[in-house]
């Protein structure tokens, strides 16, 4: 088995909408310690997102069918006091529950299979505040990646809408303390996140930053036409930077129609990773499950089936040194290039 590091999960959401412990196997959602084992995932980054609503929303009833697609409309920013507050009770069931990677050498300890390791991250930065000003806080308590910005905008930029067809060439890019806060990310080495950003905040980004630049989870645009995904002149930047792209596991974002099937087969997951390696080449490709925060196709419905792409690539005739560099290699490299 190859270990894997995945790119993205939102579990911590899952656990404190609904209970119980990610160290005990759960009959509901994708992803907890033991499925990890189970698929040879070595660590992943575990999400902290703070949604609009304490309730889970059904995202299709804010949905519009247009002339040759659908629509969702932005959300509404955060209420400005909702962020930091929910935020803290997702980070305790981190700190709770599980193993923190704060160093590359902590995550080749995970890799070597002594543990199984989480990567705190935020999805959408409206937990810091403005000035920045409990940043380092943050990351004295474990933060080591930031997403900028979720599917609304906040005090830092703004993240693009659900549609397709459609690009994410659309909206704003980063505010004056959006770029603050990549200057702060480089000097504090936080990883930044280019998912869900707009296409103006990630040239902002790819200007100023001087990390290696990461989607943690996405797909390629030239494959299905969505905001969500990367163009290839994106992905050029990414290569250009030495980063990389996280193939999300998604069954409608990696659809050609972006249409949600149950049967999605598993070779649209493994086409969207070949256009990435095609393009930027293997070193920028690794993989971004979502578990937990999508419907993944059903070959890889949970994490503890995560090797199935793997075994899908070689039985494509990728070699066994791409299929290490894919699960772990290349984000071992972009880490030790950002962590300091
Ligand atoms: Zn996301």
């Amino acid at each position: 088995m190859i270990p894997v590091v995945d790119g993205h999960n939102d579990a911590l959401l899952r656990v404190w909408r609904s209970g119980g412990s990610l160290r005990e196997r759960s009959e509901e959602g994708q992803l907890d310690l033991p499925r990890m084992r189970e698929g040879g995932i070595a660590a992943g980054f575990f999400a902290i997102f703070v949604p609009a609503t304490d309730e889970r929303r059904d995202p299709s009833a804010l949905m519009r069918r247009t002339a040759d697609g659908y629509d969702v409309p932005l959300d509404a920013p955060l209420p400005a006091d909702r962020g930091e507050r929910i935020a803290a009770e997702l980070a305790a069931i981190f700190a709770r529950d599980l193993t923190p990677v704060l160093t590359v050498s902590d995550l080749e300890r995970c890799l070597a299979g002594e543990e199984v390791g989480a990567i705190l991250h935020l999805e959408g930065a409206e937990p810091i505040a403005p000035d920045l000003g409990n940043l380092e806080s943050w990351r004295a308590r474990g933060l080591r990646s930031l997403g900028l910005v979720w599917s609304r905008p906040n005090a830092f930029g703004c993240g693009v809408p659900f549609r397709y067809p459609g690009s994410n060439d659309e909206g704003p890019g980063l505010t004056d303390a959006g770029r603050a806060l990549v200057r702060a990310c480089n000097q504090l080495g936080v990883m930044l996140d280019l998912s869900h950003l707009t296409a103006a905040g990630f040239a902002d980004v790819a200007r100023l930053s001087d990390a290696p630049l990461v989607a943690t989870h996405a797909g390629a645009h030239a494959l299905t036409p969505i905001p969500r995904n990367l163009s290839d002149a994106q992905l050029d930047a990414v290569r250009d930077s030495g980063g990389l792209v996280g193939a999300f596991f998604d069954r409608t974002m990696t659809h050609p129609r972006a249409e949600t099937e149950a049967d999605t087969p598993l070779d649209v997951l493994l086409d969207h990773i070949e256009h990435l390696a095609e393009h930027m080449g293997v070193a920028h490709v690794a993989l971004g499950s979502d578990y937990d925060g999508c419907r993944p196709i059903a070959a890889v419905g949970d994490a503890s089936r995560v090797q199935t792409v793997l075994e899908g690539l070689a039985a494509r005739g990728w070699p066994d040194d791409d299929l290490r560099a894919l699960g772990h290699g290349n984000w071992l490299r972009v880490l030790r290039d950002t962590w300091h």
